[in-house]
């Protein structure tokens, strides 16, 4: 090559570079105003579906009221809080409300009609005891679930200033998706906020002008995904690189997430396990050590925000089509084991059957239906990893039988299982789904709480047999035992007595 090709050459990729570079710059900003479409898109069409002209919010004022009657004894606690409620609201309060009371002077929650198809007249789930919200709250507890915590540690050590507010700027949705008729029925969500997603830009009014502190409890973002397992599934040939949803030789896929934080509208959630309101709200007020007052004193605020894990939706192919009842649906529900989910452990099914359920997902999509993977955050058995632990222990060191595998975890939580599926399927209804063609989970708690909130289930697909790892087999026979779903063999007491796994010598500590 001479001098002049090389220069000529040297030009060629600077000018190369330069058109990437401005590739680049436009597709952010081709993405920035997709975000800001998808939140225009999705705040008009949960309008249109309400029929109503957009309207800003009834401006409340917050005028503080004054206390008629007169003081005759010395203040209680109860009276300080009222004191304290009435004061207009400075960032920096000194005294502490231990709790409010309905119609207290200065208690102005904003107005929450759960249910409601016009999200105005539904109203926004307002949560913060920020300056200027205190008084307008319409939920109990926090945002973040379990994170509200560390969100608490951080304002005790002022990592966070009193008065940051969230700057929501191109934060906007990635997707578009519903409104669905689900969404105002009042009995099919009752776990989540159906208006979660685009809070920030429904009740912008409330924000601005109102200085309430509203925060999503939804956000929907793209991403790539790479397990190592499906790059096998792309070499045996059950995967195929399609560009779209597989992008490439090593299986990486391109996934819609939506992320879900629990709202519980406490009247439905009562309703779903059977039982009272009250029973409810005592329940959850005297076994989180007295944390939450105000589920006692306001009868009247209706939502809790509870400090647990939320979920994540997992979408692969086109979100629009979840909703659509002429196409194919393959879906998982699954449930936490970070033991094996991440770190491989062995001793149960949790991550093949993951990997198993994603792969048929893809599948599905990839063959014009679609497909769902759901993430629930319930660490063993929704009883956490220590009693987890603690179980694995119990099994390991007596004989670990299919036939004592529940009797190990009830006789240390006192319960099997405390996941309680009842919940689960409002984020189903959410997405819009009305029926689901294969069922990746052979859970009888799951289908039954499905199949009990209308959306048939039409095949049921058990993890394959050559997936299961053998330490796990202790598990999965007593499950099938227990009632879970299998196109196999369900033992009887005698042959699950013979199913062992791997004694305590054996585990590697
Ligand atoms: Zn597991």
């Amino acid at each position: 090559m001479n001098e002049d090709t090389i220069s000529l050459l040297t030009q060629i990729l600077s000018k190369l570079e330069t058109i990437e570079k401005e590739n680049k710059a436009l597709a952010s900003t081709v993405d920035l105003i997709t975000g800001r479409v998808n939140a225009l898109a999705g705040v008009k069409a949960v309008r249109d579906a309400a029929k109503t002209t957009p309207a800003p919010p009834k401006t409340h004022t917050v005028a503080v009221r004054t206390v008629t009657e007169p003081e005759a004894h010395p203040a209680s606690p109860t009276e300080e809080a009222s004191k304290e409620a009435q004061r207009p609201a400075t960032p920096a309060t000194s005294r502490i409300i231990l709790t409010t009371y309905p119609g207290q002077s200065g208690i102005d929650p904003i107005i929450m009609n759960w249910g409601e198809k016009d999200p105005v007249k539904r109203g926004p789930v307002v949560v913060s005891r920020a300056f200027g919200t205190v008084r307008r709250r319409n939920a109990i507890g926090a945002h973040g679930g379990s994170y509200s915590i560390y969100h608490a540690l951080a304002m005790a050590i002022k990592e966070i200033k009193v008065d940051h507010r969230p700057d929501f700027t191109n934060t906007e949705p990635a997707v578009n998706i519903g409104p669905f008729p689900q969404w105002s029925d009042p009995k099919k969500i009752v776990a989540m906020d159906p208006f979660g997603h685009l809070a920030p830009w429904l009740y912008k009014d409330y924000i601005d002008k109102e200085n309430v502190e509203i925060r999503p409890t939804i956000a929907i973002t793209k991403a790539h995904m790479r397990l190592p397992e499906l790059e096998n599934s792309v070499k045996e040939g059950r995967l195929k690189v399609d560009g779209k949803i597989c992008l490439n030789e090593f299986g990486e896929l391109a996934v819609t997430k939506f992320a879900v934080e629990p709202v519980w509208y406490l009247p439905g959630v009562a309703e779903r396990f059977g039982i009272d309101e009250g029973t409810l709200r005592r329940s959850l007020f005297e076994h989180t050590g007295g944390s939450f007052p105000e589920l006692i004193t306001r009868g009247d605020i209706k939502l809790f925000m509870p400090p647990i894990g939320g979920l994540t939706v997992y979408c692969f192919g086109d979100v629009s089509k979840l909703s659509d009842p002429n196409v194919r649906l393959a879906l998982r529900v699954h449930d936490e084991c970070n033991g094996s989910d991440v770190f491989g452990s062995d001793i149960c099914t949790c991550r093949p059957y993951l990997i198993f359920g994603v792969e048929e997902a893809v599948k599905e999509a990839q063959n014009g239906g679609s497909g769902v993977v759901i993430y629930f955050r319930k660490e063993g058995r929704a009883l956490g990893e220590v009693t987890k632990y603690l179980v694995y222990n119990a099994r390991k060191r007596g004989v670990d039988r299919a036939s004592e595998y529940f009797k190990r975890t009830e006789n240390i939580a006192g319960v099997k299982d405390m996941r309680f599926q009842a919940l689960m399927p409002d984020i189903l209804h959410w997405l819009g789904i009305t029926k689901i063609d294969r069922m990746l989970s052979m859970s009888n708690m799951k289908h039954d709480a499905i199949v009990e909130q209308g959306i048939p289930i039409l095949e049921r697909v058990p993890i394959p047999d050559e997936m299961i790892p053998a330490d796990s087999r202790v598990e999965i026979d007593a499950k099938i035992h227990a009632g879970y779903f299998t196109t196999g063999k369900t033992m009887s007491m005698d042959e699950l007595a013979n199913v062992k796994g791997r004694g305590w010598d054996d585990v590697d500590h």
